[in-house]
This record gives structure tokens, C-alpha cells and sequence, in this order.
């Protein structure tokens, strides 16, 4: 603890927590087919990193089985620079589990995760410092515009945030990614979550601390497209959902209330039915009941199923990532 003070004192910087080992700043990229990007990503954020801790830095550059020239770039800048550190993973893990190797394998006090894509500005690094060192522990950007996204993107993701606010109990702030800056206790925090099914801002919500947000406007995409198509959306939402909310277990119990009303009503029009003109025809309704309730019973069968499977996958315990080799310039 005195050490942790004397270095505090000496350096200058904001680090009460520092232990041995530790650096003052890490920044965590997580990339997939990144190629065309990471030359001017790396332009614009050294610059910044060398700003706010001058040497006293790394950046994270963890590709997640691109199949372009992504890691022999990341290779490239790793073996020119001490402060680049590339890790491979063995094959492609998706955003969320890239993003939890780079937050597993860094170093520093403080954590900033950013997308490779340049979508969010680097250059709000200083502005989310000034704010933690005034007593925020996450600083996550919020965006207040979303340049170069098409109306389907920005509809779903809006509709995505609301729907998520109604369903779970923890508070997830709207319009929120990935580009936070995090104090080491709450990495530590967040790394020591064994899930393997991680909705990571979701995760950064859960463990609470001082969280503050800082509006920003979302640049277009500086190169490349877009990774995340509707199929991976939908497998985000439901992560999101299934990590943190079981009221979707309870369709079963909705579902049959809201029939059985029904059939009580309508066990009502049929018995007045009957007393006006005796029997009532009615192959269409009964075939139109017994359908619907089939395909209400097959979706909470399908709903038990998401949860059911993601419980057998967790209880395998298998490592969440694969990391193939990591690349650092520093030796130490
Ligand atoms: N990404 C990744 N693995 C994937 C998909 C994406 O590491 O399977 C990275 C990608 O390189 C980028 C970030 O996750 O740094 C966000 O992806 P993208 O920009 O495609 O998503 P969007 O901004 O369109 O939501
Ligand atoms: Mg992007």
C-alpha cells in the first residue's frame, strides 16, 4: 500500500492501485479482418497513448482469426514498437471473447476498449482520464450520433436497447458499445466472471462501481464493412438477454394464462351460439386453435432450449479463447 502511495507521489499519475508489473495505460483493440485499418488506427492512437502516459503504455492488438493480412500487420507493428502487444487467437472467437482476451492478457492500471474500425474517436482518451482521475472508475462513450450507419442499423440497435432495458434488471445505458475506459478493479472484476457467453457492456453494467458517460458522435467506418450482419446481431441480443434475464422463462406461464382466457371466451360465444341455433360448424376456428397453440408451444420450447443449451455449454468448462501466440516488442 505504501509503495502503491510513493509510486502515486512520484509518478505523477493517477495509480493508487498500482502493483509490480503494472502499467499506467492499456488500450484493447479487438480486430477481425482489420487490414485496410490497422496502419491508420495505429497512426492515431500512439500519438494519443504517448500523450497521456508518455512511455508508460501499451496497446493491445488482439486479432480474432482474420483471414486477411490483419496479423502480419499486428506482427509488423508489435516487432517495431515495445508498446504493441499482438496476440493471435487460434480461430475466430467473435467481438465479445476477443475483447475478453485483451482485457485478460493487459496491463494497465487503466483500460481502454476501443474498436479497430476508427468508428470511435481515439481522441477522447483525455477527456475520459480527466474523468476518472475526478472520481469515475468507468468512463463509457455514449453515442449521441451514428454517422455512415444505415437506418436498418440504427433502427434495430435502438429497438435492441430498448427491448433490453424492459427484460433485465441491471441498467445497461442506451446507445452504449464497447469504447469505454475502465479503472484495473473493474477489469479485475470483469475478468473474474467465468461466463463463457459474455455481453460485455452488459458485464461492465453488472459490476457497478462510479460509471459516467461521455456523449460522443459515431464516425462512419474508416475502411472495411461492418462485421456485425443481422445473424451476429441476433446472437448478441441473445446473449444480452439469456446472460441476463430469466423473465423470458416465464413466456410459459404468460402464454398460458393468455390462452386459457381465451379459451374461456370462447368457450362463452360458443354456448351462446349454441342456444341461438343449435350446433356450431367450426373446423376452420378448430384447426386455427390447434395451431396457434402449437406454435406457442414450440416457442417456449424453443426459449427452454436457448437457456437449456447455453447451460450444457457452459458445464463443459472449455477455455473461452484459443490464443495461438502473442507477440510483444517489450521483453520484459
Ligand atoms: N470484431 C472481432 N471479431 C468478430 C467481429 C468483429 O474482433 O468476429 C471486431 C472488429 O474488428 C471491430 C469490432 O469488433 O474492431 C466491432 O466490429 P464492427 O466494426 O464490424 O461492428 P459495428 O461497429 O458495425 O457494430
Ligand atoms: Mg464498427
Amino acid at each position: 500500500m505504501l509503495q502503491d502511495l510513493q509510486n502515486w507521489q512520484v509518478e505523477g499519475t493517477y495509480s493508487p492501485w498500482r502493483t509490480p508489473g503494472r502499467i499506467g495505460l492499456s488500450v484493447v483493440v479487438p480486430c477481425y479482418n482489420e487490414a485496410p485499418v490497422i496502419d491508420a488506427l495505429m497512426a492515431r492512437l500512439e500519438p494519443i497513448c504517448e500523450a497521456v502516459r508518455p512511455g508508460d503504455y501499451e496497446i493491445v492488438l488482439v486479432n480474432d482469426g482474420s483471414s486477411d493480412a490483419t496479423w502480419s500487420l499486428i506482427e509488423a507493428h508489435a516487432a517495431r514498437s515495445p508498446h504493441i502487444v499482438g496476440v493471435d487467437l487460434a480461430r475466430n472467437h467473435g467481438h465479445q471473447l476477443a475483447l475478453t482476451c485483451g482485457l485478460q492478457v493487459c496491463r494497465g492500471d487503466l483500460v481502454m476498449a476501443i474498436d479497430a474500425d476508427l468508428q470511435d474517436p481515439p481522441e477522447l482518451l483525455p477527456e475520459m482520464i480527466r474523468l476518472i482521475e475526478a472520481g469515475a472508475d468507468v468512463v463509457y462513450g455514449q453515442r449521441v450520433a451514428r454517422a455512415g450507419e444505415t437506418l436498418f442499423k440504427k433502427a434495430s440497435a435502438a429497438a435492441f436497447y430498448r427491448l433490453l432495458e424492459k427484460l433485465i434488471d441491471i441498467r445497461i445505458p442506451r446507445d452504449t458499445g464497447d469504447f469505454r475506459l475502465m479503472t484495473r478493479p473493474v477489469v479485475d472484476a470483469l475478468n473474474a466472471m467465468p461466463e463463457r457467453f459474455r455481453f460485455v457492456r452488459g458485464m461492465v453494467g453488472w459490476v457497478g462501481f462510479r460509471q459516467v458517460a461521455l456523449p460522443y458522435r459515431r464516425d462512419a467506418r474508416f475502411a472495411g464493412e461492418t462485421h456485425y450482419p443481422l445473424r451476429k446481431m441476433l446472437a448478441l441480443a441473445f446473449d444480452a438477454v439469456t446472460s441476463f434475464s430469466v423473465k423470458p422463462l416465464r413466456l410459459a406461464s404468460l402464454c398460458g394464462g393468455l390462452s386459457g382466457l381465451a379459451g374461456f371466451v370462447m368457450l362463452g360465444w360458443v354456448l351462446s351460439v349454441w342456444l341461438r341455433s343449435g350446433t356450431v360448424h367450426g373446423w376452420t376456428s378448430m384447426i386455427g386453435v390447434v395451431l396457434i397453440l402449437g406454435s406457442l408451444q414450440l416457442l417456449v420450447l424453443g426459449v427452454f432450449g436457448e437457456y437449456l443449451g447455453r447451460m450444457y455449454i457452459e458445464t463443459k468448462g472449455r477455455p473461452m479463447y484459443i490464443v495461438r501466440e502473442v507477440r510483444r516488442g517489450d521483453p520484459q
